[in-house]
């Protein structure tokens, strides 16, 4: 037994990495992409190349074993085991080393493969090995995979554009692997070992070895006797970095890469092929291929209908489609001369028309953009297809055979016949072009999953042999393929596999029961949902019963909300969503996750909260876990932005799950006076804004902001916002609103939604989206509760687990907006979060059918102009502007689709060319940022990209329709951004009285 309180004390004393020894630590690092769950011993998290010799020379000196680990997006379970695992990615990231003429460039084994496009963009090349997940995975990972993208037919695997490796042995020896001419001392006689094996197993390798180039199991003895389709190397010699790619971590620790880049092709074109037949296209692929594309990615019907599903994907898929196809191959000519693309595009044409008999099935897609938008499609298959809801879910463990292409419509036939032999089906896609086609057959782990995941395996297996394939062609063998190398290569090449791990690894310390030794591919003990799987009792807040259902995995039809049995009313099934796919670790694109865009921690992204959410709630992590502070730690620095509910391929919606987390935890330990002090802000606003001097204090006496962080933990380096005596509520009166019964009259009436902060501190805005309105001829209500009171969502309790205060605001406001509503007037709000509120958490509070028609009208300001100027009922006389102007979108306006009206309402202003800023979370988020001890981790969120982008354009108009947007704009970058009624009323040809213009100085 490992002693690990000295393993922990000793990483933690002996280096400059982090130890993470808790129960939920260890929990987030106890799964990946696959379908395993084991503990880790610990993980270490090492700052620089010197802490993970360190660590591994303490974990050998204390009989620990070693997992190495990336991104963690493996699908068959290679980065989960009982060992002491470490996580390169947060710190090991940096370019060593780039010769531009060699065409190489070597790199920290953390680093994304789409950092490092990026960094070789400028030089104009790229790292080719295209994986799905090129912004997850790490090229430590890749290399320990043998990894392969889509455009593997044109440039190979991980094993072809790999030139060396330096490595760690488990006894803390650093050797350098490369070509073997070159070797040192040590690595001769590795090299040489390896030389003797294959040499001694030539019969077995030339008998046994498959011969396709997606053959990723075992280790790649082949390297002395190359039985790729493509060379490993261009010439023809050895390198015993080779023999590392695809060692999952194995046999050595990876310290450095060297990697052959390669041009960017200057130019590239796709040919959409439309088949009337599933069949019809695996058969084509083995004669298009000669054609020598780039790619050729199959998408079948169900991914083609799951893409016309998502309205983010659907213009895209259908202008690739002719007819109704029952598969598409998207096939990719790429190069530098365009001409010569353009001819091969024609071959494809005649060869669809001429030889294969399919005239008019091509559909020639030329311009980057359209492209793009394709292979994005493609990319997200998968995702998309795991957003199944229910137990059974597509699972990953055949999904990667490879065979011949002349065999691969026979293939395909074949176990699409064993997958309803098992009462299931699968869906397909992937790269034909190499023979590797991607399937999940729907299984239920939790119940006859385990049973039905080995006879399909055995099946599987079967075809695969009689079509002389690989069983593990891109994925790599982790748990779930290990027992399946014996079986593929036969007991003398698995003996020289053992001889291998046995002389580079003696004391099998490295990641062990990969490769050697593998378990039970089903073994219900590793297995993270098995039929012992539970979860606890809870009655949840939020009604979570569209998730609480059970899916049929033969026609993946849902039973009704409710019905799926799950003991949280379906919030534990939400959390289950998360199939750990490691999408969220971006930092590029959309917004998800903010909190890990800033500390890159495991804690801090939407995945390592959605497991520790599950562990908790499958009482994992100790009696009243989910209430306790393991979980609040997990969820502190989730800012609520709902990046997750977007960006997440299965729809992972944090941001609702924290506001659940809080109210259980309000309802077992009281509401603190801080977040008192902010929830009920609507409440004592009005009284406010009469004594504003008094309110305003923090602010304007020395020592007060001070005081106020030591005893309500408000930041001291913040403003607070002002109360003021001229809110909207006093100057409307001047507006000439409509009331109630006038507005039922008029013939264009919309409701005007004024929350609190639009309303009493931000009373411009009001006015100005008041007034906007009134000019282009709509009457304007500002309704008010019965009571007189201005309305609020309740949003700001809900933030605060004041489940049943903002339960009462929310109602307060239904019962105010309905009788609008129900006569289909638009209720028109300018808080972002306040308005989504209407569509998101209030459908979700047990206010049925008066809810869903109160979301049904309720609109943002730019939605609701945008809607009426597209029907051509909204006419303003506005001022022309030739100003720069700079789009912040809040977050929720991001999740829910409102950032193209934003634009689209800008832009109605004569000459304006509005442009999004491309920002993720600014980082305020409510009073997130407020509190001392998220000031600094706020800050560092908006300088990711909004503060810089607002500073290098000095003279831009900056537009921002959230409150804590805009105040995070003044606090970090001293310039005042406007809301989007604002920017309109500032350029009306106005008839409205100027002393209700108070912005009137801002263009
Ligand atoms: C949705 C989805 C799509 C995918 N698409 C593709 C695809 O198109 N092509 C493809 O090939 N794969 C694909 N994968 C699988 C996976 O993303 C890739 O294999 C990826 O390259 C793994 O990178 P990672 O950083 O996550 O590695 P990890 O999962 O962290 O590690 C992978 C292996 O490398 C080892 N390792 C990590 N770092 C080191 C090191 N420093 N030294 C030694 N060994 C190390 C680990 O121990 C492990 O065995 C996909 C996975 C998902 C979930
Ligand atoms: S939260 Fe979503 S994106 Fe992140 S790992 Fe889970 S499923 Fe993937
Ligand atoms: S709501 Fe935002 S911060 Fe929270 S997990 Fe989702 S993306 Fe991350």
């Amino acid at each position: 037994m490992t002693d690990l309180v000295t393993l922990a004390s000793r990483l933690a004393k002996e280096t400059e990495g982090e130890a993470l020894f808790d129960a939920a630590s260890r929990g987030r690092y106890a799964t990946d992409a696959s379908i395993y769950q084991i503990m880790p011993l610990g993980v270490f998290v090492p700052k620089t190349a010197r802490d993970v010799a360190i660590a591994i020379d303490i974990a050998r000196d204390l009989q620990a074993p070693v997992l190495p680990r990336g991104g963690g997006s493996s699908q068959c379970g290679q980065t989960v085991g009982a060992a002491l695992v470490i996580d390169t990615s947060k710190h090991l990231r940096q370019v060593l080393a780039f010769d531009r003429d060699a065409l190489s460039v070597e790199v920290d084994p953390g680093l994304v493969l789409d950092h490092l496009n990026a960094w070789l963009k400028p030089h104009r090349l790229w790292y080719p090995v295209d994986v799905s997940t090129s912004a997850q995975a790490t090229l430590g990972g890749m290399a320990g995979n043998n990894s392969c993208g889509s455009r593997s037919i044109a440039y190979g695997n991980m094993v072809h554009n790999v030139l060396g490796i330096d490595a760690w042995l488990a006894d803390g020896s650093l050797l350098s692997f490369g070509p073997v001419a070159g070797l040192g001392a040590r690595e001769r006689e590795i090299a040489d070992f390896v030389r003797g094996l294959a040499e001694a197993q030539r019969d077995e390798i030339e008998s046994r070895w498959p011969t396709v180039m997606r053959r990723v199991g075992g280790y790649n003895l082949d390297i002395f006797h190359p039985r790729s389709e493509r060379p490993y190397t261009d010439d023809g010699s050895v390198n015993l970095a080779h023999l590392l790619v695809g060692a999952e971590g194995t046999l050595a620790f990876t310290r450095s890469l060297k990697l052959k880049v390669c041009p960017l092709p200057r130019a590239k074109v796709l040919g959409v092929v439309n088949f009337p037949s599933f069949h019809a296209a695996m058969d084509a692929a083995q004669h298009i291929v000669k054609l020598a594309p780039s790619a050729v990615e199959l998408v079948d019907r169900t991914m083609i209908e799951l893409s016309r599903a998502n309205p983010a994907f659907r213009p895209t898929i259908e202008a690739a489609l002719i007819g109704a196809p029952q598969a598409i191959l998207l096939v990719e000519f790429s190069g530098d001369d365009a001409s010569a693309l353009r001819r091969q595009l024609r071959a494809l044409v005649d060869l669809m028309g001429d030889a294969l008999r399919l005239p008019g099935s091509v559909v020639e897609v030329t311009d980057d953009a359209s492209q793009k938008a394709l292979w994005e499609v493609r990319k997200a298959g998968l995702n998309i297809m795991m957003s199944l809801k229910g137990d059974g879910k597509p699972v990953s463990f055949i999904e990667d055979c490879a065979v011949p292409l002349e065999h691969l419509a026979e293939y395909t036939d074949a176990l699409t016949e064993v997958f309803r032999k098992h009462g299931s089906r699968g869906t397909w896609y992937a790269h034909a072009s190499v023979g590797t086609l991607h399937v999940r057959p729907i299984l239920d782990m939790r119940r006859d999953g385990a049973t039905k995941m080995r006879a399909i395996a055995d099946e599987a297996a079967a075809l695969v042999h009689r079509f002389k394939g690989a069983y593990s062609g891109e994925h790599g063998d982790g748990l779930c393929r290990g027992e399946w190398i014996a079986w593929q290569f036969g007991p003398h090449l698995d003996a020289a596999f053992r001889a291998i791990k046995r002389r580079l690894d003696p004391a099998k310390l490295m990641n062990p029961g990969k490769i050697v030794d593998p378990p039970k591919m089903d073994d219900p003990r590793l297995l993270r949902f098995s039929p012992s799987y539970k979860t606890i009792a809870l009655t949840p807040v939020f009604d979570w019963s569209a998730w609480n259902v059970q899916n049929d995995p033969a026609t993946e039809t849902l039973g009704a909300p409710g019905s799926g049995g799950d003991t949280t009313g379906g919030f534990a099934k939400a959390v289950e969503m998360c199939n750990n796919n490691g999408h969220c670790r971006q930092f590029d694109a959309g917004t998800m996750c903010p909190s890990y865009r800033v500390t890159r921690d495991e804690q801090h992204l939407t995945r390592g909260r959605a497991n520790t959410l599950r562990l908790a709630l499958s009482g994992q992590l100790g009696p009243d876990a989910l209430t306790g502070d393991a979980v609040q730690a997990a969820l502190d620095l989730c800012v609520g932005c709902k990046g997750c509910k977007r960006d997440c391929p299965t729809g992972v919606d944090m941001a609702k799950m924290k506001l659940e987390v809080q109210a259980q935890r309000r309802a077992r330990h009281g509401v603190a006076l801080k977040q008192r002090v902010f929830a009920q802000l609507p409440d004592y606003a009005g009284l406010a804004s009469r004594l504003p001097w008094l309110f305003n204090l923090r602010d304007r006496v020395p020592g007060l902001a001070r005081l106020s962080e030591r005893v309500l933990g408000l930041s001291a380096g913040r403003r607070l916002p002002r109360f003021r005596r001229d809110t909207f509520w006093r100057q409307a009166p001047s507006l000439k609103l409509a009331t109630r019964s006038e507005l039922l009259d008029a013939a264009r009436p919309v409701v005007l939604f004024v929350d609190t902060f639009n309303g009493h501190l931000e009373s411009e805005n009001a006015v100005a989206a008041a007034l906007v309105l009134q000019a282009a001829g709509y009457a304007v209500h500002a309704a008010r509760a019965d009571n007189g009171h201005a309305l609020c969502c309740g949003r700001t309790y809900l933030a605060a687990g004041m489940a049943d205060e903002a339960r009462a605001k929310a109602r307060q406001l239904l019962d105010a907006l309905l009788p609008f509503a129900q006569r289909g007037i638009a209720i028109i709000g300018l808080e972002p979060s306040c308005l989504l509120t209407l569509r998101d958490e209030m459908l979700a509070m047990g206010f049925g059918d008066d809810a869903r028609t109160l979301a049904g009208e309720a609109l943002l300001f730019e939605e609701f102009v945008a809607r009426e100027a597209r029907a051509d009922r909204f006419h303003l006389m506005l001022r022309p502007s030739s100003r720069q102007i700079l789009v912040h979108g809040h977050c929720h306006q991001k999740a829910f689709g409102a950032m193209p009206p934003v634009l689209e309402v800008l832009r109605l202003i004569p000459g304006a060319v509005p442009t999004l800023i491309d920002s993720s979370c600014c980082g305020m988020a409510g009073s997130f940022g407020y509190e001392a001890s998220h000031h600094a981790v706020s800050m560092q969120m908006a300088e990711l990209s909004l503060l810089p982008a607002v500073r290098a354009a000095p003279d831009a108009l900056i537009v921002a329709d959230g409150t804590s947007c805009r105040h995070q704009i003044a606090d970090g970058a001293g310039r005042r951004a406007l809301h989007v009624a604002r920017v309109l009323a500032d350029h009306l040809v106005l008839t409205a009285s100027p002393s209700l213009r108070p912005w009137a100085a801002t263009s």
